[in-house]
């Protein structure tokens, strides 16, 4: 069941055509990968989704309903989540704090402390934590931990809302290649027990050849080859662009 449809997005920067004609389909549980190198258009692309920039043409509809133009609280709202960095103001709440802060928000709930003394959504925060895989740090500071836990708690945030598509850019970005390697087995892991979509970039292609189910190769704006793992792995054009001899 297809409920992500996005239909011809483009956008220019002045001379530059950051993305052209961009067509794909996201269904339920299923993780697509947005992939091409730097400058392609991949978080071009991703703003247009998020809200975040205004498409000059083309439309996202999530289950038939249109969504471009809305704002991205708007988007949030009708079920489109996304990875945000933790600024430093949540620094010094533990784990449990953070996540229990994004579901107060989720659930329209004032960020008073006195919610927080009553322990609101605290169970529910905490088999959130679990569920990234950071069961371990619930009580920690949020500033304390590794960088690799840090991305896990950015995804419990973001699962928080509880997003019928979730949209990754560069999730794994700076981490140890073995952390990666966890956390996006996580994420297909959670994508497929709650039939979340994700739509997510990578530069490991370990990881984007091992997780996702459908490939999108972003070139210079338009998505040039679409496919399986296997099927994009083997393609020369592909290669060709990875290398830099495509035309
Ligand atoms: P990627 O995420 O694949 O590396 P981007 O979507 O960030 O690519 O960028 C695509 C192209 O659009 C690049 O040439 C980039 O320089 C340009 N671009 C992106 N955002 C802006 C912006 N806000 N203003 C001007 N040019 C931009
Ligand atoms: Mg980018």
């Amino acid at each position: 069941m297809t409920f992500l449809k996005v239909q011809g997005l483009s956008k220019s920067f002045g001379g530059v055509q950051a993305a052209r004609d961009v067509s794909f389909e996201v269904g339920a549980g299923q993780l697509v990968a947005l992939i091409g190198p730097n400058g392609a258009g991949k978080s071009t692309t991703f703003n247009m989704l998020g809200g975040q920039l205004l498409p000059d043409r083309g439309g996202v509809e999530l289950d038939g309903k249109k969504i471009t133009g809305l704002g991205p609280r708007r988007i949030w709202r009708a079920g489109v989540g996304r990875t945000f960095q933790i600024t430093a103001t949540f620094a010094s709440l533990t784990v449990a704090g953070n996540v229990q802060a994004a579901l107060m928000s989720a659930h329209r709930r004032l960020l008073d402390p006195f919610s927080w003394a009553e322990g609101l959504y605290r169970d529910e925060a905490a088999a959130l934590a679990k569920r990234v895989g950071l069961e371990r740090a619930i009580d920690r500071p949020v500033g304390e931990l590794a960088y690799g836990d840090l991305k896990r708690v950015e995804l419990a945030l973001a699962l928080a809302g509880k997003p019928r598509l979730l949209l990754m850019d560069e999730p794994t970005a700076g981490m140890a290649a073995h952390e990666r390697a966890d956390l996006m087995a996580q994420v297909a892991e959670l994508a497929k027990a709650e039939n979340v979509g994700v739509l997510f970039t990578e530069h490991d292609m370990d990881a984007v050849f091992t997780h996702a189910d459908h490939v999108l190769v972003l070139h210079q704006g338009a998505i040039v080859a679409r496919g399986t793992p296997e099927e994009i792995r083997a393609d020369s054009h592909v290669r060709a662009i990875y290398l830099g001899t495509a035309a």
